[in-house]
């Protein structure tokens, strides 16, 4: 692929050692030899570039590609904006498929499983990750017609699949991710939520249950509900919905798994449902899609707004411009990307999602000096969120006009509420941004830190040790500043129950095991109210939580509007991808 030439004034990125080592190991295009064909500058040139080239294409655009292509390298290397991984592996380059979440259906028939598997091995290679909703598969024992057999149901066919991911490194360079989702109502859901009981079974694979809104009035009202065949609407079974929701808790709460979407609240916010219904989410589950639709995400970096001087110290009208320019970004990133399938390729052109969110939410509460789990801290994360999402329908607004609109958008909810007309059907989604996050060095998403002083498991084995900059510096202006307390804190990983600190430092400098449960659904309620998609974060809980505890969190889920919940229980289970020294 002709990619521009690279200026030569260029700025050099700044990075963290171990945003380097993170791009080194599996960013940089490398050649047959195992040898870095591209260094950071020219990494980041090639997206840039690719991604503003496709500017050409539309006559009435305001820009020129090679300006363009200057601010999009500018937002890059300044850290204030990413796209997601598969974008930065593979724009400019043969593959050139750059969306990191899909989802495909499973049909109940063995061509369509096996087609499914496939598709799936296919978005894989390319680095892509899927979500596949099973409850159209018959339940397991039911009779099949044309063999006279017996059907060996959704679970068995899950092996199957996770079998082939496992066998499928993905482009070399990340093993495949998946979600598997099964409604409440299917016969074989009491195996599914089961399913992962035994160590590494399933492992290449998120478990969901879907929750109807019919289920959970079940729940309130204590009643039965009924499970039915998918494949004739019969009803096999009636079981009791609290004792139902009760073993989801428990599982919950004994190792995290599986986690809850709420899927009837997913389908009220389809902007499309004339395209059918959303069934599953990507793998992590921040974005619900249609089958055979793909999505591109890219995560804006509130900790470089920061601006002591503007109001509120935060700087919106930067914050506005690099949102405007992400949207423009992420929306060329469409035409750009090529998907495994004639199929996705003309769902994604029909209803064109992007999913713009944030990281280093964090970051930027520690240097505002605000409490996570504060009353302010929730009201600017509404408030960041009611902006980011403003803006990006502002920008999206302003490419229909010079582009045209998505092709749905006549049958879509938001000509029938006269907004619009919108160059996307979804604009903004929250991604975890795992690998992003250490590449831009911040906090990820919009997650409270882990530790804040930490050793990072990253690329298989690998540990690297970090400090929070923020409290570095603001521990240096103080009086108990001294090597010890480094140390301390690096043992620790909180300086919660360090009563000789200021208590002022003690409130704002958080951690994810310091924030209360009810505070870590709280700001994920905070940002979901606007968020088009999904937002992807975790409730930590502590060791000694009970499952009354995790039944009310759930419970709060889904009071609160959320799209699905993820709980996890610190030290339920035997490796954790982040952990304090102490935890070694
Ligand atoms: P990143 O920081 O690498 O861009 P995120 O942690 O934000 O990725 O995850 C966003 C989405 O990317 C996930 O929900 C999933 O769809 C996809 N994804 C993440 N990790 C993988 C993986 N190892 N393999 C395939 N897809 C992945």
């Amino acid at each position: 692929m002709k990619i521009m030439p690279m200026p030569q004034d260029l700025p050099e990125p700044v990075l963290t050692p171990n945003a380097k080592t993170v791009l080194s190991k599996r960013y940089l295009r490398k050649g047959d030899d195992g040898q870095p064909l591209e260094d950071f500058k020219t990494m980041f040139w090639r997206v840039a570039a690719s991604v503003a080239g496709e500017e050409d294409k539309y006559q009435e655009s305001s820009y020129n590609s090679l300006d363009l292509g200057r601010s999009f390298y500018q937002l890059l290397v300044e850290g204030k904006f990413l796209p997601n991984s598969p974008t930065l592996m593979n724009a400019g380059t043969d593959l050139g498929q750059l969306a990191a979440c899909f989802v495909l259906p499973v049909g109940d028939s063995m061509d369509e499983i096996f087609d499914s598997i496939k598709n799936a091995a296919l978005i894989h290679k390319s680095g892509g990750g899927t979500g596949f909703s099973f409850s159209r598969l018959r339940p397991k024992d039911s009779r099949v017609g044309s063999t006279g057999g017996i059907a060996s149901g959704p679970l068995s066919f899950l092996k199957i699949f996770n079998t082939a991911t496992e066998q499928v490194k993905q482009g070399g360079t990340r093993r495949g991710a998946n979600m598997g989702i099964l409604r409440v109502d299917h016969p074989d859901i009491m195996d599914f939520i089961r399913a992962k009981e035994r160590d590494g079974e399933l492992n290449n694979f998120n478990l969901s249950v879907a929750l109807t809104e019919k289920f959970m009035q079940s729940v309130e009202s204590g009643s039965d509900y009924s499970l039915t065949a998918p494949q004739n609407n019969q009803e096999t079974e009636r079981l009791n919905a609290r004792e139902v929701f009760s073993l989801l808790v428990h599982k919950a709460w004994e190792s995290g798994d599986p986690g809850i979407i709420f899927l009837d609240r997913i389908n009220k916010d389809n902007p499309t449902p004339g395209l059918g219904e959303m069934e599953s989410t990507n793998p992590c589950g921040e974005q619900p899609l249609l089958p055979y639709e793909a999505c591109n995400l890219g995560s804006i970096n509130l900790d470089r707004f920061y601006s002591p001087t503007a109001e509120g110290g935060i700087d919106w009208e930067g914050l506005r411009e690099a949102v405007h320019l992400s949207v423009r970004f992420l929306d060329n990133v469409i035409d750009l990307s090529r998907y495994p399938l004639e199929r996705i390729t003309e769902m994604v052109h029909k209803t064109r999602k992007i999913g713009l969110g944030v990281m280093g939410f964090a970051d930027l509460l520690f240097q505002l000096r605000v409490a996570y789990d504060s009353h302010r801290g929730l009201q600017l994360g509404e408030k960041i969120m009611e902006f980011v999402q403003r803006e990006s329908r502002s920008a999206s607004r302003i490419l229909a006009q010079e582009r045209g609109p998505f092709p749905e958008y006549e049958h879509s909810i938001y000509a029938r509420q006269n907004l619009g007309p919108y160059r996307n059907a979804t604009t903004t989604t929250i991604a975890p941004t795992g690998t992003l996050s250490i590449i831009a060095g911040c906090s990820s998403g919009i997650e409270p830190i882990f530790a804040l002083s930490f050793t990072r498991q990253v690329l298989d084995g690998e540990r690297l040790l970090e400090v929070n900059p923020h409290l570095e510096e603001a521990l240096k202006n103080t009086r108990s500043y001294s090597d010890k307390l480094m140390e301390d804190v690096a043992k620790k990983g909180s300086i919660k129950q360090m009563e000789h600190l200021d208590q002022d430092l003690r409130d704002v400098f958080v951690t994810a095991m310091d924030v209360p449960a009810q505070y870590h659904l709280k700001m994920q309620a905070a940002f979901q109210k606007y968020t088009d998609n999904a937002v992807s974060k975790t409730v930590n809980l502590p060791f000694d939580a009970t499952q009354e505890d995790v039944w009310q969190i759930y419970w709060m889920a889904y009071e609160m509007g959320c799209k699905g919940v993820t709980v996890y229980r610190d030290g339920c289970r035997a490796e954790q991808v982040l952990s304090t020294q102490d935890g070694e």
